[in-house]
């Protein structure tokens, strides 16, 4: 079959990586891909916000299965559109993308089936949200309603510092994203991700992962779109992971039924873990990046047959074929990100490293020219590898980052060390 995957990140290089692995794969085409994802798969230029693109772009090139990866298509309505026009797709609707494209509504759906999560009280204006903060103290958690590339969160240690968030939220900081705000109660413990696909009615775990937000070792430095991640992530016991699913996620998507947005998809819950139970910290509708580059590593070729069976709505008869592995993935960012870096630098040194079943360097912000490897973007590699344990996986990954030879790059090299 012919497949698009939509985006050009890490993520989606993992997602073609093990896509392209499955035999039932014949044309793959990325848009708009990256200088790695174009040394496997034919990359397009298509603006993947616009449904009707798309779908004509599908219809041009006979392309059978259209697998989403980023959340700004998904709340722009184009899985809406590529179904419409009778194209079997991976993705939720824009009406269940809700379910990260509004943190208010993520929590109304909470207390309607009674997931546990933050308590917490939504504003429309900036007078009800200083009183609140005023009444409630600190450490308390100010959040801009809508996507804001994970810049839209405040975790406020002083009540001064949540009444600034208050005023830059309300200030048009966040565009549209900000004109409501939600504030939180802080929840404490530790911080994991559970990842399932589902068709609506079937749910099916994928895997677990952990990662690491803050740009410096130690966890210092400011926040990121992800430095690093592992999978899967010890926190998660079995025994949280049937708790999660029991009080979380199959209620979520129980209630998305009801509200007629039945969700399809992949599901990622972001979940905070106390004394063995979790609560929601915020969902995903789709697969983080560079938690993807994990799970796939870990799944490999089924990957494409799990998303298939997920978009025709029979996960019922799909059984995942687990690893008994670990995996874990080391970012290199440009010198400088998450703030302003250099574009355009070369890295040298990949073609050396062997790509095999247990190892690969995932591209994200990088372009091909005159055979040359630069570096466009903030997040530019995702080094990954398995192993029979963490640390090994551990030392491969880093194997890998030694092994590439860019000045102008950084990451942390501490990636793991919660589980370790
Ligand atoms: P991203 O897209 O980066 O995952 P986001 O903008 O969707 O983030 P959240 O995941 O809701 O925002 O919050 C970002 C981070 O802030 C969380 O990963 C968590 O560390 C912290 N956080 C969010 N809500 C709370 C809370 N209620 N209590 C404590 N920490 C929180």
């Amino acid at each position: 079959m012919n497949i698009l995957i939509l985006g050009g990140g890490g993520r989606e290089h993992a997602l073609a990586w093990a896509i392209k692995q499955n035999p039932k794969c014949d044309r793959l085409i990325v848009a708009p891909g990256n200088a790695g994802i174009a040394q496997i798969a034919e990359c397009a230029d298509l603006d993947i916000l616009d449904g009707s693109a798309v779908v004509a772009f599908c219809e041009a090139n006979s392309v059978d299965f259209v697998v989403v990866g980023p959340e700004a298509p998904l709340a722009a309505g184009v899985a809406d559109a590529t179904r419409a026009a009778g194209l079997l797709t991976f993705g939720p609707s824009q009406a269940a993308a809700r379910l990260e494209a509004s943190k208010g509504f993520t929590k109304e759906v909470c207390d309607a089936c009674g997931a546990p999560t933050a308590g917490y009280a939504r504003f429309t204006e900036a007078e009800g949200a200083r009183a609140h903060v005023r009444a409630t103290g600190a450490p308390i958690v100010i959040k801009a309603d809508g996507l804001a590339a994970g810049k839209g969160v405040v975790v406020a240690m002083t009540e001064a510092e949540a009444l600034a968030a208050i005023d830059d939220m309300f200030g048009g900081s966040f565009g549209a994203a900000g004109a409501e705000v939600v504030i939180e109660e802080f929840m404490t413990g530790e911080e994991a991700s559970f990842f399932v696909l589902t068709d609506g009615r079937t749910v099916l775990p994928i895997g677990t992962a952990q990662d690491h937000k803050r740009a410096f070792d130690g966890d210092e430095g400011p926040n990121t779109g992800g430095m690093g991640a592992y999978s899967p992530a010890p926190v998660l016991t079995t025994a949280v992971q049937r708790q999660a699913l029991d009080e979380i996620v199959k209620p979520t998507i129980a209630e998305m039924g009801r509200r007629g947005a039945p969700y399809s998809g992949v599901l990622y819950a972001g979940l905070m873990i106390e004394e063995g139970r979790a609560r929601l910290v915020e969902y995903n509708v789709r697969f983080g990046d560079p938690e993807c580059q994990v799970l796939m590593l870990r799944l490999g070729a089924q990957a494409l047959d799990l998303l298939l069976a997920c978009a025709e709505g029979r996960l019922d008869q799909v059984q995942v074929n687990w690893a008994e592995d670990h995996a874990l993935t080391v970012v290199m960012a440009a010198k400088g990100y998450p703030g302003s870096y250099r574009k355009g630098t070369e890295i040298r040194g990949l073609e050396a490293l062997p790509e095999t079943s247990r190892q690969v360097v995932f591209h994200a912000g990088t372009a091909a020219e005159e055979g040359r490897i630069l570096a466009t973007g903030g997040r530019v590699l995702a080094a990954t590898a398995r192993g029979a344990t963490l640390a090994e996986a551990q030392a491969a990954a880093y194997a890998m980052v030694d092994a590439i030879d860019w000045p102008e790059g950084f990451c942390r090299r501490d990636i793991g060390w919660r589980a370790l």
